[in-house]
């Protein structure tokens, strides 16, 4: 077995027991492999461990990455900050958006899904936390970025992704995952379509326990699975 393999297997089933803890369906929960700065060969071997969804931080070290995985049915979320200028690129190549966080991007998203007729899947990047080195849109502007994002057709708002402040005791990080599932209930309370507005993106090697917990429905794992990255 890789060490890849070997990690998977403890993550799911880490994954289960939180699972277990809060009376949740596993299969309630997408373990997205964040694959950023990992070659791919050990990505390759990540997903014939079982892995089917990868996250990528950057557009040019993804698509090298597509191109060299090409024969493998990998689901690839853009989870890194997205300019504008990428994200032609954005809807192109990849199958979900993670990090939508200002109305001028939503536009743009959907300028270039309707130049493709695609629907593009996004999420609305919160920054829950308040912190100034952190993307992502400031609390209180969620609803008016999700009046917005929602009223244009070529994306598909499906729900909220979030990078709260690292602490090191993971339980400490649990109010923040509360508030964003109690801000993802608010939007569904005022939605059109309430059913589409599912996901919560949240939760990462060190907190994706408490994450589950707290109702996310796609945790990010990175360093628990392909080792440390070099800084
Ligand atoms: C790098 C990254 C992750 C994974 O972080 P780990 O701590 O390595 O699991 C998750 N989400 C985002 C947005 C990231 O940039």
């Amino acid at each position: 077995m890789t060490f890849v393999a070997a990690n998977l297997k403890v993550i799911r089933d880490r994954i289960q027991s939180a699972c277990a803890r809060c009376g949740r369906d596993p299969s309630s929960v997408c373990l997205i492999g964040v694959t950023k700065t990992v070659p791919p060969h050990i990505v390759r071997a990540g997903v014939e461990a079982g892995l089917t969804v990868l996250g990528e931080n950057y557009v040019q070290e993804a698509k090298s990455k597509m191109e060299q995985l090409s024969d493998l049915p990998i689901s690839w979320h853009f989870i890194g900050h997205l300019q504008s200028n990428k994200a032609r690129q954005a809807v192109e190549f990849f199958d979900w958006v993670h990090t939508v966080d200002r109305v001028s991007l939503a536009r743009e998203l959907d300028r270039q899904a309707h130049r493709r007729g695609k629907r593009m899947p996004v999420l609305l990047e919160i920054n829950v936390g308040d912190e100034k080195s952190k993307n992502g849109a400031p609390v209180g502007e969620a609803v008016s970025l999700f009046e917005v994002a929602s009223s244009l057709d070529g994306v598909a708002v499906r729900g909220l992704m979030a990078l709260p402040p690292y602490e090191e005791d993971p339980e400490a990080v649990r109010p923040y995952f509360r508030r964003m599932r109690g801000l993802l209930e608010r939007l569904r309370d005022s939605s059109p379509s309430p059913h589409e507005l599912t996901e919560l993106s949240m939760g990462m090697s060190h907190d994706f326990e408490v994450a589950i917990e707290e109702g996310a429905t796609m945790v990010r794992v990175g360093t628990a699975l392909f080792g440390q990255r070099p800084t």
